[in-house]
């Protein structure tokens, strides 16, 4: 029935393949992809110190991957991001980055980013813009470097540090992401806010999710934005925008400094409505909500056939299945994770 084009056409009605719309009427454009689940940090909210990784066999090649995310954009999706674990650690992933960079060259995709803890940026990141790369995603929790070890374990914040000024000296638009951490870097808010913005760097929050089991207490860390916002305006007049990336934040702008601060904020306030996005793991699992346990193996059918008639239909069957939404809350009784699954296996 289809034929694996740029675009995919059906080839009993000759028009391009449908678009892949969930039972909600939402549209799914955006399609972020873990690419190991390996990192080369530890941080304390997202793993244990020993984790215990994917053997490699379980792991999909990169030209599987390029088959995958091909597939989903000859069915619309307009955005694919690649994450992990930490996306830049994986073996030869420029490769993958150069493959996917004719899609772009076609038109058929809008965006290809990432998202990295930035360790090796300064690697990579001529590369990346060579490949049509254009927006990075770098996660920063603290400017303070012996906090930053703390909270990452195994980081070096100068090498972070580095990599985001290569980033920007490649031509790259970098925007920040930092995990609110109760007493942890909530007094450091204002202060990352000013550098971000002083350095032309977007700066999202983010609230820590219940996903997978940690050393330590989630309920501890937990920081509800609703309060940083709250502090953040006595000092700054914040403005709320209609500017929007694609994913799930909600953006303000700041008088004062002139830049954009967005916020993530899936348990005070509860984005699934507007939720355009899936998420496919190493092992080609999809996940249809982040906040969820129910999954669709692709790579089965991905192996079962070089055609991707089978393929095609385990993904329509998988987008029936999304969810309206997650049910995140942070279960001060049980101490247990919302979801068992780390965020380094869903790909944040
Ligand atoms: N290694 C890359 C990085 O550091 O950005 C990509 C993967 S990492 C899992 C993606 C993002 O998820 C990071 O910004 C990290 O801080 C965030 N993250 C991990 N576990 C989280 C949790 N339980 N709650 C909220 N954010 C989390």
């Amino acid at each position: 029935m289809y034929s694996m084009n740029t675009i995919l056409i059906d080839q009993a009605t000759g028009r391009p393949a449908p678009q892949l719309i969930d039972p909600f009427g939402r549209e799914i454009t955006y399609l972020r992809v873990s690419v190991t689940d390996r990192c080369d940090f530890r941080c304390v909210y997202c793993m244990a110190e020993d984790m215990t990784f994917l053997p490699k066999k379980e792991i999909l090649t990169l030209e599987e991957l390029d088959r995958l995310c091909s597939a989903f954009v000859a069915r619309g999706v307009r955005k694919l991001r690649l994450t992990g674990g930490e996306p830049l650690v994986r073996r030869n992933i420029m490769g993958l980055v150069e493959s996917l960079s004719r899609h772009l060259a076609s038109g058929a995709l809008e965006e290809l980013t990432l998202t990295t803890n930035g360790s090796q940026l300064a690697r990579f990141a001529e590369d990346l813009f060579r490949h049509g790369v254009r927006r990075v995603n770098v996660s920063l929790d603290t400017r303070d470097a012996d906090k930053f070890r703390a909270i990452t374990r195994w980081g070096d914040l100068a090498k972070v540090l580095d990599g985001i000024a290569a980033a920007q000296g490649a031509g790259l638009a970098v925007k920040l992401n930092m995990v609110a951490l109760k007493d942890v870097n909530e007094h450091e808010i204002a202060d990352m806010l000013e550098w971000c913005h002083g350095q032309g760097i977007d700066l999202t929050l983010i609230e820590t999710m219940p996903l997978g089991d940690i050393d330590g207490d989630r309920t501890d860390q937990y920081l509800p934005l609703s309060l940083v916002r709250a502090r953040l305006a006595e000092r700054y007049t914040l403005e709320d925008i209609a500017y929007k990336t694609g994913g799930p934040a909600r953006y303000m702008h700041v008088r004062e400094t002139g830049g954009r601060l967005g916020l993530i904020t899936p348990l005070t306030h509860n984005f699934c409505e507007s939720c355009n996005r899936v998420r496919l793991t190493c092992t080609g699992t999809l996940y249809m909500c982040l906040g969820q346990d129910d999954a669709a193996d692709l790579r089965a059918p991905l192996r079962a056939c070089e055609s991707d008639e089978g393929l095609q239909r385990a993904i329509d069957e998988a987008i029936s299945r999304k969810p309206r939404g997650h049910d995140f809350i942070i279960d001060r009784r049980h101490k247990k994770p919302a979801v068992a699954r780390h965020m380094s296996v869903t790909g944040g």
